[in-house]
């Protein structure tokens, strides 16, 4: 292996400890620690281990999880009640409602309710708006992650190819247009173009958000690139990515491993947005940088 490794998990654990000790600020002036509010809708088990991880995260930054957790055949006007509660309750500076939902409710309809100013998940449509016009709002906690360990293994981004592969509004969508915003020459990949691998030759920068078990080969790949891996798959062999680790990581100069690398990002930039939620609705200044 010639890449180095980016340690997700220890990146994860100083922004985390960082928000933490933002938090004890926040709480002695504000006179309240930030909230939080977790609905989850029946018993998927993955979402189940995600919104317990979730809440053992939020406790350990010092601030005030909410756990709402819904029969699977609640109806849509119960939720979206819930979500109207929760928009209305000074004490919750961030709403999430941990997707996917039961197939009787429209998601869309339940995350376009949700006040964009408690949005800490980044996916209502004024706060998608608002990233691609380059206003401040709530960025997908999975994307910023990922900028957060670019950011550290490369600097500056500027004039960088970037290829991002997966075009979701959750993943591929905001972290192109984080990278536009640092000034990468940003190519979105996905299902229907035409030769992943010719494009993935020139980047400097490679996403990979698809879904597809070591899909990306390492000969397809520029070298010393940089590589960011979000796919979860499980396997009869356990978690793997996108990246075909083994034939990427002879070739990259730096990738992230699976798991350990972008999973933990995603709860530690949770736990960032719904602090600055918080501060911002009480206009308490802190402090917590980007990179
Ligand atoms: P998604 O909504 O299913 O989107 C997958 C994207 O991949 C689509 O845009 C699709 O293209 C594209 N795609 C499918 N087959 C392709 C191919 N052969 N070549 C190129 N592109 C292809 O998935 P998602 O929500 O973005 O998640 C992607 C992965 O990241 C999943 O493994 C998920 O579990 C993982 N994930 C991880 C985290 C984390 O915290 N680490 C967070 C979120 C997601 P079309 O648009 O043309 O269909």
């Amino acid at each position: 292996m010639t890449a180095a490794l980016i340690d997700g998990r220890a990146r994860a654990a100083s922004l985390r400890a960082a928000v933490a000790d933002q938090v004890a600020g926040f709480t002695a002036r504000a006179g309240r620690a930030p909230g939080l509010a977790v609905v989850l809708v029946g018993e998927d088990p993955a979402s189940s281990v995600y919104v317990r991880a979730k809440g053992k995260a939020t406790a350990e930054a010092g601030m005030r999880g909410l756990e709402h957790r819904l029969p699977a055949d609640t109806p849509e006007a119960d939720l979206l009640a819930l979500v109207d509660r929760l928009n209305a309750d000074p004490s919750v500076d961030g709403i999430l409602v941990q997707l996917p939902l039961p197939p009787h409710i429209d998601a869309s309809r339940v995350t376009t309710r949700i006040d964009p100013d408690k949005d800490v998940d980044g996916f209502h449509p004024v706060n998608a708006g608002r990233l691609a016009t380059g206003l401040p709002g709530f960025v997908p906690c999975t994307p910023l992650g990922c900028l957060m360990l670019l950011r550290g293994v490369r600097g500056h981004l500027s004039g960088l190819e970037a290829v991002v592969v997966g075009r979701s509004s959750i993943v591929g969508k905001p972290m192109a247009q984080l990278l536009i915003a640092e000034s990468c020459t940003v190519t979105v990949a996905h299902s229907r173009t035409r030769d992943l691998a010719d494009h993935l030759r020139r980047a400097d920068i490679v996403v990979a958000a698809v879904g597809r078990p070591n899909m990306i080969r390492g000969e397809w790949l520029k070298p010393g690139a940089t590589v960011i891996d979000v796919g979860i798959n499980r396997t009869g062999t356990g978690l793997v990515g996108d990246v075909d680790f083994a034939s990427a990581a002879q070739v990259a100069g730096a990738i992230t491993p699976v798991p350990g690398g972008v999973g933990p990002m995603t709860i530690a930039c949770l736990l960032r947005n719904t602090l600055m939620s918080a501060a911002r609705r009480e206009g308490v200044a802190i402090d917590l940088s980007l990179s």
